[in-house]
């Protein structure tokens, strides 16, 4: 009787190792949820973007816990912004700060004078005149009835 193989180290397959195994996976989810874009959260891990992806395709827990990151880390960089119209808009915060700065600013804008009506056209028609042309009206056009 052959005794089965077994493999050196549990777990362990004979394939080519993971580029992106469980620790580097721990690693991401930290950079994401300390507010670093996805992109900056791959880079600093050494990985590539599309090899996150790729595993948020096939692993529908790091999945979940990618989107929880990143939620945490828009929070996170959020915080780090000031109160004022752009937070307000951008951001939906509507603390007593933004709306206030928010409600100013578009009653500012809305105060200041319309700009000035274009009655008249910015650019008219430039007209170069052609040299050795006859420009009488219809006359280069050939007479209705020899056309027909
Ligand atoms: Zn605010």
């Amino acid at each position: 009787m052959t005794r089965p193989r077994t493999r050196p180290v549990p777990g362990r397959g004979r394939g080519r190792p993971l580029l992106f195994d469980d620790t580097q996976k721990k690693a991401y989810l930290k950079h994401v949820t300390a507010g670093l874009t996805l992109n900056e959260a791959a880079a600093a891990v050494g990985i590539d973007r599309r090899t996150v992806n790729h595993h948020t395709t096939t692993d529908p827990r790091f999945r979940e816990a990618r989107d929880t990151a990143k939620a945490a880390g828009r929070a996170a960089r959020w915080d780090d912004k000031p109160h004022n119209e752009y937070r307000y808009i951008h951001g939906g915060c509507r603390c007593p700060q933004c709306t206030t700065a928010a409600s100013s600013a578009r009653a500012a804008r809305r105060a200041e004078p319309p700009p000035p009506a274009a009655d008249t056209p910015r650019h008219a028609p430039t007209v170069i005149p052609l040299p050795n042309r006859d420009i009488r009206p219809d006359q280069h056009l050939p007479p209705l009835a020899a056309v027909s």
